[in-house]
């Protein structure tokens, strides 16, 4: 119970508290030295005790209860002013109680509310030395003897060394809890940074064929989709469709890891043989595809021509076996053959058809004579 009463209590109204209990205890002494110089009766001592003695602690039980506790609190401090406004006044102004109570009580509220609290401590402090005049009878007497003074000077002394502790520990603690802030902060960015490398991973996974290392078919959709649209016609595009000769033979010969090792060993002449900017991806199972941008027609041939002679000219060790295969190639072009996606593909799919048709490891270039032949089996 008591732990949570303490957690819930805000800083300020415990810190008050404290002070308020420490150096309304001191200025009972200076302003009971007063007393006693000026020989004040039962009811002023009465008071006085109730003031600084009991009073501390009514005013910090009333914060506590208040389900607004620092706007009670605050009131607490404007409570304050009004008392020791009307205390300084009802014994007739003496200097440096005077002094001293209007001093820290405005030092109070000036440190929680700046200006605007300097001015409503100063509004409730003259309410509170009007009602002391009504009181003390509108008289001045401000001389305080030298042990009053002696006790003033050290109550102020010690409320504004008390003060000033507690500012530089809120400032320490302000300070750290930056720190701690910055630390946070850059431990968020570099986790951010982290997904963002991991995103990054992934999506660069998503878009390749884990066999060859090549862009999967994925990857080509909205890759020429891009190059289609963003060339809007007036650059060329061309495009190589590649199919490795009776690849299926190869695999029944030697089985499947060799085919495997074959369609990696194309997939490096095929990267071997581009340049950046172009795109090379696994078309099907050992069909390939590259597309060329701001590439002649001719250019294009020729890299598909060197492609099918590297690849052809290839010895493959594979188990003590030497495999060696060919390949055949299509080529297309935007806009000189098809403006659309489908368009460039159709064109080279049928210039591979032909290729294969007219006996394979060839390039042909699409043409409107490009016609549908059957395929002869070698
Ligand atoms: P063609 O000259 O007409 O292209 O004859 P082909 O045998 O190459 O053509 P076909 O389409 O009949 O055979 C393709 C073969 O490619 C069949 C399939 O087993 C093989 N293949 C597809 N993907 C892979 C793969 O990832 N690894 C291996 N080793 N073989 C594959
Ligand atoms: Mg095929
Ligand atoms: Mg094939």
């Amino acid at each position: 119970m008591s732990h949570t009463a303490a957690r819930k209590t805000h800083w300020i109204v415990s810190l008050n508290h404290r002070n308020r209990s420490g150096s309304f205890i001191l200025l009972f002494g200076a302003l009971g030295l007063h007393l006693a110089d000026r020989g004040y009766g039962f009811i002023t001592w009465l008071l006085l005790a109730l003031q600084f003695l009991v009073y501390p602690h009514l005013v910090y039980l009333a914060a506590l209860r208040s389900s607004r506790m620092l706007q009670t609190e605050m009131n607490n401090l404007m409570l304050d002013s009004t008392l020791f406004g009307c205390w300084v006044a009802a014994l007739g102004f003496p200097l440096w109680i005077t002094f001293t109570l209007l001093l820290s009580v405005h030092i109070n509220l000036t440190v929680f509310r700046g200006l605007r609290g300097l001015a409503e401590c100063l509004l409730a402090a003259l309410c509170g030395i009007g009602i002391g005049l009504l009181i003390g009878g509108a008289r001045v007497d401000m001389y305080t003897a030298w042990p009053t003074t002696l006790a003033c000077i050290a109550s102020l002394t010690l409320y504004l060394l008390m003060v000033s502790q507690v500012s530089f520990q809120r400032n320490l603690s302000l300070r750290k809890a930056r720190e701690r802030l910055r630390d946070s902060e850059r431990l968020l960015q570099r986790q951010l940074e982290e997904i963002h490398g991991l995103q990054n991973q992934l999506r660069e996974q998503a878009s390749r064929d884990p066999l060859t290392g090549l862009y999967n078919r994925r990857h080509l959709d909205s890759a020429l989709e891009r190059e289609l649209i963003s060339r809007r016609q007036q650059e060329s595009l061309c495009m190589l469709l590649i199919d490795i000769d009776h690849f299926k033979q190869i695999n029944d010969a030697f089985g499947h890891q060799a085919g495997d090792r074959i369609l990696g060993k194309l997939a490096s002449i095929l990267t071997g043989h581009s340049r950046p900017q172009d795109v090379i991806c696994r078309y099907g199972g050992e069909e390939f595809m590259i597309l060329m941008p701001n590439m002649t027609l001719e250019l294009a041939r020729q890299r598909a021509e060197s492609i099918r002679q590297a690849f052809a000219e290839m010895t493959i060790g594979f188990e003590g076996e030497q495999l060696q295969a060919t390949l055949s190639v299509g080529l297309s072009a935007s806009p000189d053959h098809a403006e659309s996606v489908s368009g460039l593909i159709r064109c080279a799919d049928q210039a591979l058809y032909q290729a294969k048709a007219g006996g394979r490891n060839k390039t042909v270039v699409w043409g409107p004579e490009t016609v549908a032949v059957p395929i002869p089996d070698n």
